[in-house]
Formats: C-alpha cells, sequence, structure tokens
C-alpha cells in the first residue's frame, strides 16, 4: 500500500549520522521521515568516545555536552600485548556518552522539530524512480525527493544495491567483530586506554551514568580458533595483557551477555549509490582505534545538509548533487579513512606492535602526528 505525502528526504537508519541529518533538514524548514530498524533507547556495539571536533555541531543539534555533566578525556594510553605502555595528551580530547544516552537525546531533538520518526521500522527496499523514490518498509511505501542511507556498516540495502564491498570474499582474518560491554571499575575518568592483543585491541574509557565502556575489535579467525566462543577467547588472549587481565579481573560487568557485531571490513565504499546519498557508516568506515567514526558520521551530515538544501531549493539538480557530495566527503574524510587503516596493520602481531610502541615512545612527536592524521577540526 503507498502513503500519500511526499517527504523531501527520507532517511534510512536512525544512529549519529541519520539522525543529525534529519535535525539538519528539519531546522531548513523540510520534510523529513527517518526510519529506524530498533527501537530507541538502545545499546550498540561503539567505544563511546566522541572526538570534540563535534561539540560545536552537536549544540548546533540542541545537544549541550557542558549541560550534561560528561566525562572529558583528555589523555592517550595505549599498550602492546606485553605490557608495554606509552601515554600522550590529545590535543583535542572528547568525551564520553553511551549511544543508548545519545542516540536518545537526539531522536528527542528531531521529533520536537517534526521530523517523523518511525521506530521498528526497517525498510526493506529502496527504489530510484527518477524523479522520487520509493522506500517500502513493513508492507508500506513511501515517497520522497532524495533518499539518504545512513544504515550503518552493513545493512540488508547493502545487499539489495549489490555494493562491491558486499560481493567480495574476505578471509578470516579480514573479518571483523566488535564486542561491547558496559562496566563498572575503578578507573581514571579523563584517559581512554587502547590495550592490545594478539589479533586486535581493546579500549576502555568512562560514559555517562557512572559506567565505563569496554569494547573491542578482533577478527573472526580468533574468535573460531576459540571455539567461537567468546568467553574462551577473552579468558585465552586478552588477559595475555597485563593491563586487560587487572581489567576483567576487577571490573563488575553489567550486562548478562556482550554486545557484538560481526562481519565489520574497512574496505573503501561509494559516496553515491544508485542515487541514494550515503552518510556516516554507510560511506566509509574508519577503524576504530582512531576513536572518530561518530563525529565523521556527524560531519557528513552537517556537509550532506548543506548540499541537499541547494538542491530541494531547486539551485542545484540532481547530478551535480551527486558529484559536489561525493567530491565533498572524499576531500574531508578520504586521506584519514586511509591513514586509519595503515594504522591498524601496525596492529594485530604483538612483536610488530611492540616495535612500533618503541618508536612512538622514542619519538613522541611522531605519536601527535599520527592522532592528528586521523582527526579532523572542530566543524
Ligand atoms: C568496535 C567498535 C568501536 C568503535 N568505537 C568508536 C569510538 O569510540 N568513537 C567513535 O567515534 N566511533 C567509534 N566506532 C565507530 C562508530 O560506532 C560509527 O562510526 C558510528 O556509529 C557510525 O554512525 P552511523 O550513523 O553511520 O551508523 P550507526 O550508528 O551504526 O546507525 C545505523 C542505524 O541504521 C539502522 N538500520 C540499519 N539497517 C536499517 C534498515 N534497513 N532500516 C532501518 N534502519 C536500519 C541500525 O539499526 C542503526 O541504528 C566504533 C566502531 C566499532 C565497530
Amino acid at each position: 500500500m503507498s502513503t500519500e505525502t511526499l517527504y523531501d528526504c527520507a532517511i534510512v537508519g536512525g544512529g549519529l549520522g541519520g539522525l543529525c541529518l534529519s535535525i539538519k533538514l528539519a531546522q531548513n524548514g523540510f520534510k523529513v521521515i527517518l526510519f529506524e530498524k530498533e527501537t530507541y533507547p538502545f545499546h550498540k556495539v561503539c567505544g563511546e568516545y566522541i572526538s570534540l571536533e563535534s561539540k560545536q555541531f552537536l549544540s548546533s543539534c540542541g545537544i549541550y555536552i557542558d549541560e550534561l555533566n560528561l566525562p572529558i578525556i583528555k589523555k592517550l594510553q595505549i599498550s602492546a600485548p606485553s605490557g608495554y605502555v606509552i601515554q600522550a595528551n590529545l590535543p583535542l580530547g572528547g568525551f564520553g556518552i553511551s549511544r543508548f544516552t545519545l542516540d536518545q537525546l537526539l531522536v528527542n531533538e528531531a521529533t520536537k522539530l517534526g521530523v517523523i520518526v518511525l521506530q521498528g521500522t526497517k525498510v526493506s527496499q529502496v527504489k530510484n524512480k527518477n524523479l522520487l523514490y520509493e522506500i517500502h518498509a513493513e508492507n508500506l511505501v513511501y515517497h520522497s525527493r532524495i533518499v539518504a542511507g545512513s544504515y550503518g556498516k552493513r545493512s540488508n540495502i547493502d545487499i539489495q544495491l549489490k555494493r562491491k564491498f558486499i560481493a567480495k570474499k574476505y578471509k578470516d582474518a579480514e573479518n571483523y567483530i566488535g564486542i561491547k560491554y558496559h562496566i563498572r571499575i575503578d578507573y581514571p575518568i579523563d584517559l581512554i586506554s587502547l590495550h592490545n592483543f594478539k589479533d586486535g585491541y581493546c579500549g576502555i574509557s568512562k560514559v555517562d551514568d557512572n559506567r565505563y565502556c569496554l569494547c573491542y575489535l578482533t577478527n573472526s579467525k580468533n574468535l573460531k580458533k576459540n571455539n567461537s566462543s567468546i568467553q574462551e577467547m577473552e579468558k585465552k588472549k586478552k588477559k595475555k595483557n597485563p593491563f586487560l587481565k587487572e581489567i576483567f579481573d576487577t571490573a563488575e560487568f553489567l550486562y548478562k551477555e556482550p554486545l557484538s557485531i560481526s562481519q565489520i571490513h574497512f574496505e573503501e565504499k561509494e559516496q553515491v549509490v544508485n542515487g541514494i546519498f550515503m552518510i556516516g557508516d554507510a560511506a566509509g568506515i574508519i577503524t576504530p582505534l582512531c576513536g572518530n567514526g561518530m563525529s565523521m558520521a556527524m560531519h557528513a551530515s552537517k556537509i550532506f545538509a548543506g548540499l541537499a538544501t541547494q538542491f530541494l531549493d531547486g539551485k542545484m539538480s540532481k547530478e551535480q548533487l551527486e558529484i559536489a557530495y561525493t567530491k565533498a566527503w572524499r576531500k574531508e574524510f578520504a586521506k584519514r579513512v586511509w591513514f586509519g587503516r595503515q594504522f591498524q596493520k601496525l596492529f594485530g602481531d604483538p612483536k610488530i606492535t611492540e616495535f612500533v610502541f618503541r618508536i612512538l615512545k622514542w619519538n613522541p612527536g611522531l605519536l601527535k602526528v599520527l592522532i592528528r592524521l586521523t582527526h579532523g577540526k572542530e566543524f
């Protein structure tokens, strides 16, 4: 069955990219509908450390970080599997907030501005009909003038679009999985740590509600070696890093089971596919060790909202919008994503990690350069 309203923009996926985009377009006076398959608030696999580059933009979306009494994180500690450790001040720093809290705050703002938010509604198909799009969800068809795909790392829509990164065959070592816990622990408030183990790394930093987020990335090779058991993998591998051993031995774990996601890939992606404008992880994923995928998703929504406004106001054609957005996205993010990919190669093999960390400790300026190459400026 078809619905009657013609929306200016339909947004598939209500994570940070989609929610911020909906707010920006609604602020510009457009009719926006957003589809989210889950129901807010909900937890997500994410390290929950947000680079302060997005603070000003979040204020423009109605989220005032200074009023939320959040932990401000200024120091970075990274350890090799042996426990060899280096520490540095973060030039810009970040803050900690759970996705459970932040996504809910944003959806409240979007709703206040008149965005139609359809929660628990999974989009099954998007059809580009040239002058407008059809969005199929839960046996209904919606119509819009443009569509943004902000549905994250991998979705049914990617399969429908036969995207290149979906078609590729991956080795187990290239197939990443993410695991997350919320814990209570006696740990510094202003520190984000990245503790390495063979085939992966684990971040810990404080978020709201007096919790810490403990989140790690490893590959499916590692999981398979441990009979596909997360518990076994954690016992054998991560406990080899003395910092992780202490965290796992002393923390109070607040979920019965960890949250997990699989099939994470860091392949290059296209920013516009079949006329759908990709925002956030759907446009390109930065390796989590860089700690700014969320800021990138928000920044992309700001860039796209500006350009889409010109199209919706009749100042730009669809073709011009496609070219302008692709160009702007690549200019802002392509290098960062590439450096993140190269940087991640230095992690995973304990001998290489140890060697690199010794060089970085000896030359702290180099670590600052690496941080700069993978981060952006305030936007
Ligand atoms: C292990 C790990 C740790 C990380 N740690 C950090 C960190 O500390 N700091 C940082 O900045 N970044 C981190 N990131 C990256 C960060 O999580 C992402 O970059 C960010 O969430 C991207 O936002 P998004 O809006 O693109 O997608 P998401 O936040 O993933 O949102 C996508 C939404 O789309 C919905 N959806 C999907 N398909 C459909 C459909 N068909 N119909 C309707 N809805 C749909 C999903 O339910 C989801 O809510 C980490 C990533 C991983 C894997």
